[in-house]
């Protein structure tokens, strides 16, 4: 299959000044990304990933070098361009979850389409389908604290995969899951990417993590140490992603139209 490039850098370097010193986060990084592909930014603490992670969603620019998204160089869009830019092709998955506290799990996945002016009942009903798709349909109206650590990064994973972007980047997704939850966060999160054709970035420092991905770009020290296909990689092809995930079997057959019903 001919993928397309989705991300190119070339010496690509990020170097942070604290007071009088500095910090090279990025030493000089080149490096292709391919559309569809799941991708593993691996390294211990330090190493450079969520730099690199950053740079790629546009968050900071690089203090030289280029980064290309599908051949334009983020580094010359304005801050207007790149919130559009992420807005309308990036989803993003936090260890923390990230979810605001008052809302249900529903207006939480609503949120980036609010920002994309859809009106409400469209976005209550892709909002809501995609619930269903993480295995959380019948759990729309609660708020985070009344849901477990994996549920709530279910609705985060709903909330960033609901507009469609091309790209999903995942920084220590499963950093505060136990085990079991870990690999059902994992099938979930690589099985929506690929069945969707979406690009998966995840930063991790373990190789637990990594052995989901197609490929493993290892950092260390703000370069990179190797790149690896990952021929090993952990495929669940039989499991059924969609809206019957573990722990949420019986899923209640209510719709869009109750869930948009105020
Ligand atoms: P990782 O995600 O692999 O833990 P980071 O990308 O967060 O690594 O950090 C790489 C290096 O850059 C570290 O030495 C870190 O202290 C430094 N660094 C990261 N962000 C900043 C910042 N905003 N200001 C100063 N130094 C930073």
């Amino acid at each position: 299959m001919n993928l397309g490039v989705i991300f190119e850098l070339q010496n690509v370097r990020k170097v942070y000044k604290m007071g009088t010193e500095r910090v090279i986060a990025l030493e000089d990084i080149s490096l292709t990304f391919e559309e569809g592909k799941t991708y593993c930014l691996l390294g211990t603490s330090g190493s450079g990933k969520s730099t690199l992670l950053n740079l790629l969603a546009g968050l900071e620019k690089p203090t030289s070098g280029s980064i290309k998204f599908k051949g334009r160089p983020l580094e010359k869009l304005s801050e207007k361009q790149l919130t559009l830019y992420r807005q309308g092709y990036i989803g993003f998955v936090f260890q923390s979850y990230n979810l605001l506290p008052t809302l249900t799990a529903l207006e939480n996945v609503t949120l980036p389409l609010i920002f994309r002016k859809i009106g409400s009942f469209k976005r209550k009903k892709a909002a809501f389908k995609m619930l269903k798709a993480v295995g959380l349909g019948k759990r729309w109206r609660h708020k985070p604290h009344e849901l477990s650590g994996g549920q709530q990064q279910r609705v985060s994973l709903a909330r960033a995969f609901v507009n469609e972007p091309q790209v999903i980047f995942a920084d220590e997704p499963t950093g505060n899951l136990d085990t079991k939850t870990t690999f059902e966060m994992m099938d979930l999160i690589t099985g929506m990417a690929r069945e969707r054709g979406q690009t998966l970035i995840i930063v991790t420092h373990d190789t637990e993590i990594s052995d989901y991905a197609d490929q493993i770009i290892q950092m260390r020290d703000g370069l990179i140490e190797s790149i690896k296909e990952n021929e090993r990689k952990i495929s669940h092809e039989n499991e059924e992603i969609n809206g019957n995930n573990p722990g949420d079997s019986a899923d209640s057959g209510v719709d869009a139209t109750d869930a948009g019903g105020e």
